[in-house]
């Protein structure tokens, strides 16, 4: 630490990544990213001399994709605001309507980024504890009188909330803003889109990085009531107004064109993701019933810290938490037909 930092910076403990590593070639199923490349139409506007218009700014309103957004959406482009990643649209939000003194709730066990966030911003966190089965309980969320941010499905655990108990927790807040994170939705068959039209406290967060297999182009969107958006949108022209470059915007836009090569890849996951529970449960492991592109899977004899490391030596990465309830688990993220042969024959060696 320099001795220049603010004050109120030196106890913020920084978001830990997955890890990124390049000594040796990874089967890598640590950080979720999709093993699909991205769509062939998304390739080719990439390559297609975009370059060129890099000497002129981004376009600041994302013009192109809030429109090609709500269009898929059905929403106006008015309830669009997208970011560098969901990360960044995370982080506007919560700056915005839970900033510096204020409130926010979310459970213990989720994307450990929002207390990270919450800490930065100087907000008031309660997190609440699932219950044993690491299910969330909505009961605790009722009528809380708190902002509230959910991951749903969650993650680490997998487990997804329905609409319906989603609507409840919603609409028993109605002075507080809702968020509902949802980075892995299109595995699952959950998402909360169509409550916008009724609550106009409900954010809902998507992102390119996982079944759009963009996790480096950095985009991601919120969807939410006009006059939220324009808060957001406050917020943003008050700090990064160009905060997406110029080709993450053409590449996205191209990406909400190509739906049914993206239904394709998902479907692929998903069965790869149930046959991948089926064999870790035939050895041994416990798992929940994972709703995204990873599962979330414990060992009650081998310790999960010991099955990572000796992963990672044989070249297999995948995630291990060492936090309190879930130090037994591994998330593993669903990768290719290939990949996943490659970790099991591994897993069973090491077994
Ligand atoms: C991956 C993930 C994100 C971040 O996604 P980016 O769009 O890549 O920033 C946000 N929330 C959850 C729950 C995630 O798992």
């Amino acid at each position: 630490m320099s001795r220049f930092l603010a004050p109120a910076y030196h106890n913020l403990v920084p978001y830990t990544p997955g890890e990124q590593l390049n000594d040796r070639k990874y089967i890598k199923l640590n950080t979720n990213e999709s093993p699909f490349p991205p769509a062939p139409g998304v390739c080719r506007v990439i390559d297609e001399g975009r370059m060129r218009s890099l000497n002129l700014y981004s376009d600041p309103a994302l013009t192109a994709l809030t429109g090609s957004l709500a269009e898929s959406f059905g929403v106006s482009p008015k309830q669009v605001f997208c970011g560098n990643g969901s990360d960044d649209v995370l982080a506007f939000a919560i700056m915005a309507f839970c900033g510096k003194g204020g409130t926010l709730a979310c459970p213990d066990i989720s994307y450990s980024f929002y207390p990270v966030y919450a800490d930065l911003f100087g907000v008031k966190l309660t997190q609440i504890p699932l219950a044993e089965d690491f299910t969330i309980r909505v009961s605790d969320y009722v009528g809380i009188g708190k902002n509230i941010v959910i991951a749903n499905p969650n993650a680490p655990t997998g487990l997804s909330l329905s609409v319906k108990e989603v609507e409840t927790i919603v609409a028993s807040n109605p002075e507080h803003l809702v968020i509902i994170d949802e980075a892995y939705v299109d595995f699952s068959n959950d998402t909360c889109v169509s409550l916008l039209s009724r609550y106009d406290n409900l954010m809902v967060v998507q992102t390119f990085s996982k079944s759009r297999s963009l996790a480096g182009l950095r985009v991601g969107f919120a969807l939410a009531s006009e006059a939220i958006v324009e808060d957001l949108n406050k917020i943003k022209f008050s700090f990064n107004p160009y905060n997406i470059n110029t080709l993450s915007i053409t590449a996205a836009s191209q990406a909400m064109r190509e739906q049914a090569y993206y239904d394709e890849c998902v479907a692929q996951i998903v069965a790869q993701r149930e046959k991948t529970k089926k064999r870790l449960a035939d050895l041994g492991f416990v798992l929940t019933d994972s709703k995204t592109n990873f599962v979330f899977a414990s060992h009650p004899e081998k310790k999960a810290e010991m099955l990572y490391k000796a992963l990672k030596e044989r070249g297999v990465l995948v995630r291990h938490f060492n936090a309190p309830r879930i130090k037994d688990y591994l998330r593993i993220t669903i990768g290719s037909e290939e990949q996943m042969e490659g970790f099991f024959a591994e897993l069973t060696r090491i077994l």
